[in-house]
């Protein structure tokens, strides 16, 4: 009996591979047709200026509109795309979408505000990134300057020399570079230097635990040191509490994004924070002085 036993619960456990196996198959078809026919949407997510409360940019961050499961996050589809080899049709889609609506915006008569996309590390090594960028800058007729692109520090670390040529030549254009999910990495101060990087974004893993790890908080102290040393701009990425707002105020951070501001959004809303308003003073963190 026992051996009857292990050979149902083999079985099993084989029956629930090939469902899984399939599932595969099927979401990934389920992609690859979400590309051709663009079943996604894009949701903006602002980064605020410390000082003036005021938005400097904004993010866009993909969601995939799934006939059957309905909106799914990109943890749950961006591997899959790389690994499908969609990354780059996808990434076009991601730009192209996020450089018209930048384009809208500006036509709109709203402040010019710049578009943030993120690029996959994947495609970054096996693409023309900069083609696909001036491809798409020449077809939307935006202005490089408002564009910005985001990659992550572990991709500056691959095949360093491509990328740091590619970057250059981005940069030259008068796109924005800014390292995503800084921290994470171990990349050195004197490796850094060598890259032509506007920005750096803090991981929110840090921001997450700076108010209660010492050791998080001068982690967000030295980088904050480091990249004021080589003239790069300072972004907090996940703020969601006024505490860590007034903690990086006090660092002398220079922009923050997170939930306390807002949470992704669909066009329409992000674009109610362009105004002149100053969007920290909800949160107690205006800039006026303290009275006594
Ligand atoms: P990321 O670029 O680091 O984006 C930040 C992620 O953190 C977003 O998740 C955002 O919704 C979330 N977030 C922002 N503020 C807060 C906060 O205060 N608290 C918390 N808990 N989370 C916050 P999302 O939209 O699910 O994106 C996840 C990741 O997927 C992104 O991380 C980015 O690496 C990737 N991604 C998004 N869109 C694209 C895309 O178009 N192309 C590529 N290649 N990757 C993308
Ligand atoms: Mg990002
Ligand atoms: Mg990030
Ligand atoms: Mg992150």
């Amino acid at each position: 009996h026992a051996k009857g036993c292990g050979k149902n619960v083999f079985a099993l456990f084989d029956k629930k591979m090939n469902e899984h196996a399939s599932e595969r198959v099927t979401f990934l078809a389920d992609l690859r047709q979400a590309v051709e026919l663009e079943q996604f949407v894009l949701h903006y997510q602002p980064k605020v200026d410390l000082l003036t409360g005021k938005v400097t940019s904004v993010e866009a961050l993909v969601r995939w509109m799934h006939p059957r499961l309905g909106m799914l996050a990109p943890d749950r589809f961006i591997r899959l795309a790389e690994e499908g080899g969609m990354i780059a049709e996808l990434t076009e889609w991601v730009m192209r979408t996020a450089c018209l609506q930048a384009k809208a915006w500006q036509e709109a008569d709203l402040a010019p505000v710049r578009v943030a996309v993120n690029l996959s590390p994947f495609h970054f090594q096996r693409q023309d990134v900069k083609q696909s960028v001036c491809a798409v800058l020449g077809e939307t007729g935006l202005d490089p300057s408002l564009l910005e692109i985001e990659i992550t520090e572990s991709a500056l670390m691959q095949n360093d020399e491509y990328t740091c040529r590619v970057l250059s030549e981005l940069r030259e254009m008068g796109v924005t570079i800014s390292v995503d999910d800084f921290g994470t990495g171990y990349s050195s101060l004197s490796y850094l230097h060598r890259f032509p990087i506007n920005t750096l974004k803090i991981d929110r893993t840090f921001i997450l635990n700076m108010t209660k790890s010492s050791e998080d908080q001068a982690i967000v102290t030295a980088i904050i040191a480091m990249a004021k040393s080589l003239k790069m701009q300072i972004v907090a990425e996940g703020v969601e509490s006024v505490e860590q707002l007034e903690t990086l105020k006090d660092q002398g951070c220079h922009e923050i994004q997170g939930f306390l501001v807002s949470r992704p959004v669909n066009a329409e809303r992000v674009a109610r924070f362009f105004t002149d308003e100053d969007h920290l003073q909800a949160h107690g963190a205006a800039a006026q002085a303290v009275p006594g």
